[in-house]
């Protein structure tokens, strides 16, 4: 049972701005946007909650989150600028939903990340 908060929208219990669906993954905007477009992509049926638990045959789901990234980017015509996805995993990295999801930023020059608390 998926008892996160993305569980809930998955099942529709919550209201999200679903942007992206395909048969395995649930595309929906950032609630607290970090940039112009802020697009969170998370699996639907399979519940992981870090990356530290994704399982060899689970690879697959990732590669499911970055293809479907890559589409919204295309469909939504910023891919040729640019874009970021992120996964962050546990404390140090800020993860605080525990059911894996994918961030996709785009729509402005980003600044670089990944400095201690920058
Ligand atoms: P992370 O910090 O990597 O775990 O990312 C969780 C993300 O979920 C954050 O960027 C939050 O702004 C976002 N978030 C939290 N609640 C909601 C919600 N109800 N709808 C959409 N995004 C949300």
């Amino acid at each position: 049972m998926n008892d996160t908060l993305f569980g809930k929208i998955i099942r529709r219990e919550i209201p999200a701005t679903i942007v992206y669906e395909d048969d395995e993954v649930l595309g929906f905007k950032d609630i607290a946007p970090q940039a112009p477009v802020h697009v969170l992509f998370i699996p639907k049926a399979v519940h992981v909650p870090t990356l530290n638990d994704l399982k060899t045959d689970q690879a697959a789901l990732v590669g499911r989150l970055v293809l479907a990234a890559a589409e919204y980017a295309r469909t939504e015509g910023f891919a040729e600028n640019g874009y970021r996805v992120v996964m962050n995993c546990r404390e140090d990295a800020g993860q605080t939903v525990y059911h894996i999801h994918l961030h996709l930023l785009a729509g402005a020059t980003l600044g670089r990340f990944g400095a201690p608390g920058g």
